[in-house]
């Protein structure tokens, strides 16, 4: 059929669903797309969501979504191969409503922000993938689908469909994915009683933890590893840059890796006797302000993972993808009840918003930090040892004065970073969060 819609949304992640709901409820004509069976089918499980992000878009979310814990202790650790230094933040500010960190299992969460989706009006097709843009004099006219008799129209197409995007690399509107900006990240479901979750992280019912890890567990590599508590269930993972996996071939695999960060003494009481129900790998796109790609033009929008959106400082892109995906569908509507055409120029203001908002307010405050991290692998090897060592040394009681400890930790630092480099490494640092 040749029916025309108002706008297509291209994908049913979270940005995609953000889009799709706020352009339905306000009585757009809305067609999305979703390759899988169901929304959430293709999705990696086990995330945080940070709920201030969808509260703007469903207010009163908490009465029906399917969350797990809310998020009331947040835990960093810098590993070496048996130990680790850690910070941990616990709060019972937490643990007052609203909430505002839950763990989601994403198939569940997926499903369920897709239902809001069609009751708010859109039409949901599954199973079905768009191969590419039609392009009308240069403007971006609809789509081509691999089934539903090919081509569908609308006055703009919205491009949420997730970090590998081949549409707009298609298109001409993206070049090729470099795996400096990628990350490839492994994680897995391990199943486990309520009460042993609750016992294990010290939470009572429904409270959750986060624990953030970086040091030997990537074996050099720019990365981190993560543990959530669900309700009755942990997703651990390990995420690397890509550019790292490729340059040294006989480097851990990713699933070894996993299985290591499994097997650390701090992390196997953790999750012992956990059965493992799912395991998938994914890519985070990880480049930061530098390689967002041009996001809108004549009849187009890019929104979330597929226009880059992810601040990996502090693992946040669910909530710039919904964020995104609001944008651009009220860039839309304020366009259409304005009766203007929904060209480049008029598209511009999705970008405009962006700018003024979080999204790339933070994603230019770390523009520098990709490349600091990629050219400094001693942030992810040496400090992590030093600093575990430093505890060692300060934390055995051997007879050994302090004084003499304390110049032995000072030497470690100065012995393998000379003073020069521990000041040039934190200037660094400073550069690249500043
Ligand atoms: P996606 O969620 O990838 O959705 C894209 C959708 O488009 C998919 O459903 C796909 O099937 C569909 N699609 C793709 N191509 C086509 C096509 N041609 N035709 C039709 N459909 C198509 N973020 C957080 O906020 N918190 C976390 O804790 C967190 N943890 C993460 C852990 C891992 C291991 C990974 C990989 C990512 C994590 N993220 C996290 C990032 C977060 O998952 C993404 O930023 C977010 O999912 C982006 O949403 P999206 O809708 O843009 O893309």
């Amino acid at each position: 059929s040749k029916e025309k819609f108002d706008a297509i949304v291209v994908g049913a992640g979270p940005s995609g669903n953000a889009a799709a709901y706020t352009l339905a409820k306000a009585g757009l004509k809305v067609l999305q797309i979703e390759r899988g069976e169901y929304p959430g089918s293709k999705n990696v499980q086990g995330a945080i969501l940070y709920a201030d992000a969808l509260e703007r878009i469903i207010p009163d979310f908490r009465d029906d979504a399917p969350l797990e814990r809310h998020i009331i202790e947040q835990r960093m650790w810098m590993l070496d191969e048996n130990s680790f230094v850690g910070s941990h933040y616990r709060s019972d500010d937490y643990n007052k409503p609203p909430y505002n960190r839950y763990t989601i299992i994403r198939a569940q969460f997926d499903k369920w922000f897709s239902g809001k989706v069609r009751e708010a009006g859109a039409l949901l097709i599954c199973e079905t993938t768009v191969e590419e843009l039609i392009l009308d004099g240069g403007r971006v006219a609809g789509v081509r689908c691999d089934r539903m008799g090919g081509d569908v129209f609308a006055d703009v197409v919205i491009l949420a469909d997730g970090v590998n995007s081949t549409l707009a690399r298609k298109a001409g509107f993206h070049s090729e994915l470099s795996p400096k900006n990628v990350a490839l990240a492994v994680k897995e479901i391990l199943f486990l009683p309520e009460e042993t979750i609750q016992a294990r992280f010290n939470i009572g019912a429904e409270e959750g933890v986060v624990i953030e890890m970086m040091g030997s567990v990537t074996e050099g590599m720019v990365g981190t590893g993560f543990l959530y508590t669900n309700k009755d269930s942990l997703t651990i993972g390990v995420g690397c840059m890509l550019a790292d996996f490729k340059a040294n071939p006989n480097r851990t695999a990713p699933y070894a890796l996993l299985e290591k960060l499994k097997r650390h003494p701090s992390i196997a009481p953790l999750i012992e006797g956990g059965e493992m129900k799912e395991y998938c790998a994914h890519l985070i796109p990880e480049g930061g302000f530098n390689a967002v790609p041009r996001i809108y033009g004549d009849g187009w929008m890019i929104v979330g993972d597929s226009g880059g959106f992810v601040n990996a400082a502090h693992r946040e892109g669910s909530n710039l993808a919904m964020t995104t995906g609001r944008l651009a569908a009220e860039t839309v509507i304020a366009a259409k009840s304005a009766g203007k055409p929904l060209t480049a120029k008029t598209l511009k203001a999705y970008k405009d918003a962006l700018d003024e908002s979080f999204v790339m307010k933070d994603l230019k405050k770390y523009r520098r930090l990709p490349q600091i991290l990629e050219s400094s692998p001693q942030f992810f090897t040496t400090y992590p040892e030093l600093l575990n060592r430093a505890a060692k040394t300060l934390f055995t009681v051997d007879g050994v004065d302090k004084t003499t400890k304390q110049r032995e930790i000072l030497g470690s630092f100065t012995a393998a970073r000379r003073l020069t480099g521990l000041v040039g490494d934190a200037l660094k640092l400073w550069k690249g969060t500043r």
